[in-house]
């Protein structure tokens, strides 16, 4: 463990991961940076001020999101150059992960510039780890294509992928996404991560069919990680989860 704490390096461009939902969920690296920065490079600016407020931080801030990706990553990169240290901060989890942020790496490191990672909360890797499924081999996708073919498609030319298949998706189309497993995917272990590291927290688990059941019941609001096992048939201890909740 190091026990000193450098000063941040000027010129360099931190990614700092923010909670997913508990607050508590900071770490004191990512405090620290976000307290020494010149600048806090934030995907919602108004989101990131109420995070830096809870923790008594004022700083400079300018918006930094997916409309305005290109010219801000310019902005970024003069004032890397200029030896400014920059924070960036999407609204919540790890910056580049389904979030902005892909695009500043990309032209800093081309420029040369420093980027250090400040890792936290990422709500595929809580899901996944807690899942019950495999972690040693599995295909993150994000957020499927609006386009009920491409979502189509895009599923079933994983299907022949061994290992998990982990998909953020929003609240308003998890049904629809449910049925899409239902149709490519029948007799593989689904497992929905709702709420992660917040109040209502759970996780569904079953054929996508029973999960479909459970649905129509009980609408299912919230954030959703979803899983779904890979091709290869899970060991006997997992078979007896299938509908579990917890
Ligand atoms: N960068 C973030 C990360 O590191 O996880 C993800 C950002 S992406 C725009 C937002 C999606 O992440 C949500 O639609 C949901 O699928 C997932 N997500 C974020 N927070 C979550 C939570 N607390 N529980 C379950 N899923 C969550």
């Amino acid at each position: 463990m190091e026990k000193s704490l450098p000063p941040l390096a000027p010129g360099t461009l931190y990614l700092v991961a923010t909670p997913i939902g508990n607050l508590e969920d900071i770490t004191l690296r990512a405090l620290r940076t976000l307290r020494e920065c010149d600048v806090v490079a934030a995907e919602d600016t108004r989101r990131t001020g109420q995070l830096l407020k809870h923790f008594e931080i004022s700083k400079p801030m300018l918006s930094y999101f997916q409309f305005n990706e290109a010219k801000r990553s310019e902005q970024i990169i003069e004032r890397l150059k200029g030896g400014e240290k920059v924070a960036l901060v999407t609204d919540a989890g790890t910056p580049g992960i389904s979030d902005p942020g892909e695009r500043v790496v990309r032209a800093a490191v081309a420029a040369g510039l420093r980027v250090e990672s400040v890792p936290g909360p990422c709500a595929l890797i809580a899901a996944l780890t807690a899942s019950g499924l495999p972690t040693d081999e599995f295909h993150f996708i994000g957020f499927l294509p609006h386009k009920s073919g491409q979502r189509r498609n895009q599923l079933v030319a994983l299907k022949e992928f061994a290992g998990t298949l982990a998909l953020y998706e929003s609240p308003y189309r998890i049904e629809k996404l449910l049925g899409e497993l239902n149709e490519v995917f029948p007799d593989r272990t689904i497992v929905l991560a709702r709420e992660l590291t917040k109040k209502f927290e759970e996780f569904l688990r079953g054929k996508p069919a029973e999960l479909l059941a459970l649905v129509a019941k009980r609408s299912l609001k919230g954030e959703f990680v979803v899983l779904v096992s890979g091709e290869v048939e899970l060991p006997a201890e997992n078979a007896d989860d299938a509908g579990g909740t917890h």
